[in-house]
Formats: structure tokens, sequence, C-alpha cells
């Protein structure tokens, strides 16, 4: 085994790259072309290799009423849906059900559909993801983000902390860390903003300082550099209302799952599908998956929407259950988009060059694991 040390960083763009003058220097780089979806996916794709087909989730919620948690509130959330109008209420609610409730964050799912929704999939980075990856093996000392308290600082301490125990040790060994920040400051400040460029600058020292302190100590070491996806600003939203069309979802008629940029249909009334689907392809703005793109892009299971639509660069669904308002900056467009493409980069030269894909990462890390 050769030791790593991993720098994951959620949502730092390939194209990004030219404003960090350490990171644009290291041996091998790559465009990471990111599967289609949002980080749940994308990250845990790069740490198992598996696609969505295989890991058997896409995003974190899919309609399933029969595993719904919420199955047993359905008719009291049922009555409380006059709080959907009204919005510090409905935040309250949901702040409240977070906390109670055993899942993460029900985002602004409407209070009456809950019932209809199950959180399907888990990051690997999340204490709840079961299945194997190579975050499994015991010499990996990892510094995640959910160890540390949330905030502007979060990615700071996270470094200082890895540099900090790679002082002490002799040999440190194989590490992982993940910074977020970067993602949460594009959300909501955008790319090329100025707090977004301050805290480019500042990944990239991170990254110099760690690879530098890294290298002393295990010469014989690697160091990668991966984000899973890009970002690009938001430049207009569209509205998709089937409600005022089709009525409201239930388990005897359709379900939708409306996120920034995917909006998923799953339909229990079969003489509904055409006429979902042609009001749905009719939208400006709106591309629909075939099942030949399906196929391709692995997310052939009809558990993750009979029907998957998503919004092309710069265009946000707004109002969705990812929120009331448009963001400043998002993924989860199609990876055909280079702002969509994330970096993957190593102090190792010959280990990646043009464009790679998740699984390609997933398999030089593994190597150097097993080596
Ligand atoms: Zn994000």
């Amino acid at each position: 085994m050769r030791p790593t040390l991993t720098v994951f960083i959620d949502g730092l763009p390939y194209d990004q790259l030219e404003n960090m003058p350490f990171a644009k220097t290291l041996a091998s780089s790559a465009r990471m072309v990111p599967s289609l979806g949002y980080s749940v996916n994308c990250q845990t794709e790069l740490f198992t290799g598996q696609s969505a087909d295989e890991l058997g989730f896409w995003c974190e919620w899919s309609a399933a009423p029969e595993t719904s948690p919420f199955r047993p509130f359905r008719h009291l959330f049922k009555l409380l849906a006059p709080l959907e109008s009204i919005y510090p209420a409905k935040r309250l609610f949901h702040r409240f059900v977070d906390k109670l409730a055993p899942v993460s964050y029900t985002k602004n799912i409407p209070i009456p559909y809950l019932a209809m929704f199950d959180e399907t999939g888990f990051s690997v980075f999340d204490p709840r993801f079961k299945s194997p990856s190579l975050l499994d093996d015991p010499k990996l000392t990892k510094f995640l983000h959910h160890q540390f308290p949330p905030g502007p600082e979060r990615d700071a301490q996270i470094t200082r902390a890895v540099l900090g125990y790679i002082e002490e040790q002799e040999k440190p060994g194989s590490i992982l860390l993940t910074l977020v920040e970067i993602d949460h400051c594009s959300h909501w400040e955008g790319v090329g903003s100025g707090p977004y460029m301050t805290q480019l600058t500042e990944n990239d020292a991170y990254i110099r300082d760690l690879t530098t302190a890294y290298l002393a100590k295990e010469p014989d070491g690697v160091v990668f550099v991966v984000s899973d996806h890009g970002m690009t600003n938001i430049e207009r939203t569209i509205k998709v209302d089937l409600e005022s069309r089709f009525g409201r979802p239930s388990t005897r008629s359709y379900m939708y799952f409306s996120e920034a940029t995917l909006f998923r249909v799953w339909i229990y009334d079969d003489a509904l599908f055409e006429e979902i689907r042609d009001y749905l392809d009719a939208i400006d703005d709106l591309e629909g998956l075939d099942d030949k793109d399906r196929r391709e892009l692995r997310l052939t299971r009809r558990s993750f929407g009979d029907l998957i639509y998503h919004t092309p660069v710069g265009v946000q669904i707004v109002p969705s259950f990812w929120g009331n308002k448009p963001s400043v900056g998002m993924h989860g467009h199609h990876p055909r988009y280079p702002g969509q493409h994330g970096i993957c980069l190593s102090s190792e030269a010959g280990l990646f060059e043009g464009a790679v894909h998740a699984k390609d990462f997933h398999r030089v890390l593994r190597s150097f694991c097993e080596a």
C-alpha cells in the first residue's frame, strides 16, 4: 500500500483551476465529468466506483409511500397543509421534523406530501452509508466535514487539524479530508464573486500547505485533489406547475419531486403518463431523458422516476423543494456542460489527463490502497 493524501473539495469547478496558482502546477490534472445528479451520488461514486443504478439510489429523496418514515402521520400532515401558505410556519415545521425524524433534511417538501417520500440514499461521507467503500480502510485517517462545526471557518479548522496530525506523526499514512465551504459559497454568493475568489485562494493555500507537509513526511506518498462536480451561476428561472393542470398528487394519480435542476415524476395512473410527458416536453428549458439517455447515464431504475427532466446550465426551477428562491450558483445540470466538470489532480504524473469520470478516480485510488 502506498500512502495517499486525498483532499476532497465539494463543488470546485475545473474551469477555476487557472485561478489556483499551486493546484494548477500539480503533475496530473483532468476534468472530472460528473454523473447527472447531486453531490450525494457524485461523491459516493468517487469512493465506491458505483453508478446510481448500482448503488440503488439517486438523489436523497424518492417517491416511496410504502416505506416513508412519515407514513403514520400522513393524515395529520394533510391537516397541516394550511401551514404551506405561511412561510415562517412552514420553515419552523421542517426544522422541527428534521430534529425529531430519522432523516437528514426534509428540504421544502410540501408538508402534505412528506408521507409519500423516503430518504433512500446517503452520501459515502454520511455515517448512515452502509455499503462498502474506500473509506472502510481501517488504516485511513479521516477528517470529514460533518465531524466539525458548520460555518465559514470549517475548512480552515479541518485543514489545521490535518496539518497538526501530519506534524505529530512520524509516518502519517493515508488521510482523507473533505472541504465543503466553497460549494456553500457558490450557491449563495455565486461563482466568481468576491467571497468566492477569496475562498478559492484559501483552498489553493490549503492544498499547497497540505501537499508540502504530507510529502515531507511521506516522500513515497501520493496526493489527490478531487471534486465531485463543478458549478455555474443561475441566469433565469422556470416554473413547473403540474398541480394546476393535473390536480394534487396522490398514490392514485402521480407524484413529483422538484429540485433546483431536476424534476422527477412517478406515475400511478397509467392514463396520465402521456399527458404529463407531453406537458413537460413542451416546457422550454426542460429536457427529458429517454430510455437511451437513461441507459447511458446509468439511471435506468424506475424507482428514480418514471419521467426525469433536467434544466440546462443557467436555469433553475423555482419554486421547488430545494427552495422558494433562485440560488446564485447551482450544479446538477447535465454533464455535457463544461461548467459542471470538477477537478481531478494528483502530485504524481501520468495518472489523470483530459477528461475522467468518478469510476476512473476510484480505480486509481483503489490501486494505491491495494498496492
Ligand atoms: Zn452544492
